[in-house]
């Protein structure tokens, strides 16, 4: 049965609604015997874990050390195209928006993942805004093949597809894909998505186990802070996280917490996520999900960023940028939205071993794997 058909938001709202009763004794059984479950996890994502942050976050960052080594994997997005058919409240990119459109030729795409291993990077994120015209299928693969014989690891972060599509992903050698639910708030989901494909809330749902179906390897979930309650997606999270850890085991889980950021269009969060909330998701999910990668993206401000590194985080992207052609010609195409950590990728790699973390440009996987196959031959 697909996660859509057993994810319940009743059931997640009568939860959210008794996490105000739960106490300090409740979060540290929590902390010490988790398990992926709502109720396993839920006293971690309670206003009484948010005011235990520090004893948290210590468990945090031992069970990241523990499971992870001081390593951060670093990637960088590569976005083909801001044409989109799609009409969604929060993003820069949204049909009827007027900013300078474009979607790269192939060897434009080259041009860019060149750009990115000039500064080191073999794991790439290729991004795109929603046209089935200009950013189709096939065009999706080939780019997909090009940037492969660039980049050590690809991942795509793409309009949700069919298990043919996903298919044809994998064999032109797409490592992973990313598929943000935006918000699981069914009717919110109905409120910020208002024309295109992506209306389709089921369809983006199933999304990630179609794609592990058909042989990706990696995947990564999120939704987009500030459209609803966080605590509501958090256990919306805590639900699809433990489905595809059950159904999809063939694949390594990523997860993220994305805040909103300012974006052509002008959106405000209706729902605004503080620091000290963000601290309290990345801590509860590395308690209650210790195997889980997760993945900090330039959204966040340098200096957060670099208090954050310590409490679970995997993977950080660095030198990004959000439009199409943002490597090679800066400011040729509107941006999806503004980043804060502007720090170039040298600058973020320094940055992390002046903390004490190794960055990793290849991928995370053969890191694990190099690192298991010198214990066995020592
Ligand atoms: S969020 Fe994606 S689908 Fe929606 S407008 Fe932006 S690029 Fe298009």
């Amino acid at each position: 049965m697909p996660f859509s058909q057993t994810f319940d938001a009743e059931l997640i709202n009568a939860a959210v609604g008794r996490l105000p009763y739960y106490d300090a004794p409740d979060v540290r059984a929590a902390a010490r015997a988790p398990g992926l479950t709502l109720q396993g996890a839920a006293p971690l994502f309670s206003p009484a874990a948010a005011g235990m942050l520090e004893e948290l976050a210590q468990q945090a960052h031992d069970l990241t050390v523990a499971r992870f080594g001081k390593t951060i994997a670093l990637y960088a997005p590569l976005y083909l195209s801001n044409e989109c058919v799609c009409t969604c409240t929060y993003c820069g990119f949204s049909l009827g928006l007027d900013i300078k459109r474009r979607t790269l030729r192939i060897d434009e795409v080259i041009r860019e993942a060149r750009a990115l291993r000039s500064q080191s990077l073999r794991n790439i994120l290729i991004v795109s805004a929603e046209h089935p015209k200009f950013v189709s299928a096939p065009y999706l693969a080939q780019c997909v093949r090009e940037v492969k014989s660039v980049a050590q690891y690809v991942g795509l972060e793409v309009a949700a597809a069919g298990s043919d599509e996903y298919s044809d992903y994998a064999a032109a050698g797409c490592d992973g894909v990313v598929l943000y639910q935006e918000t699981y708030h069914p009717q919110t989901y109905a409120e910020h998505h208002l024309g295109g494909p992506k209306k389709k809330y089921h369809w983006r749902l199933d999304a990630p186990e179609r794609a592990a179906g058909a042989g990706i390897k990696h995947l990564g979930i999120a939704a987009l802070l500030g459209l609803a309650d966080w605590r509501f997606e958090a256990l919306s999270l805590v639900s699809h996280l433990r489905y595809l850890e059950r159904h999809c085991w063939k694949s390594q889980i990523n997860i993220s917490f994305p805040r909103i950021n300012q974006a052509e269009g002008g959106y405000k969060p209706i729902h605004p996520v503080s620091d000290a909330e963000l601290v309290q998701l990345i801590c509860a999910f590395r308690i209650a999900a210790p195997s889980a990668g997760i993945v900090l993206s330039t959204r966040e401000s340098a200096q957060l960023r670099d208090r954050l590194v310590a409490l679970g985080v995997t993977h950080m992207s660095a030198g990004s940028r959000t439009e199409p052609g943002g490597y090679s010609e800066p400011g040729s195409a509107g941006e999806q939205f503004h980043l804060e950590d502007q720090r170039s990728v040298e600058r973020v790699a320094q940055r992390l071993r002046e903390l004490g973390y190794d960055p990793v440009f290849k991928d995370w996987e053969n890191m694990q794997f190099q690192a298991t196959t010198l214990a066995a031959i020592k």
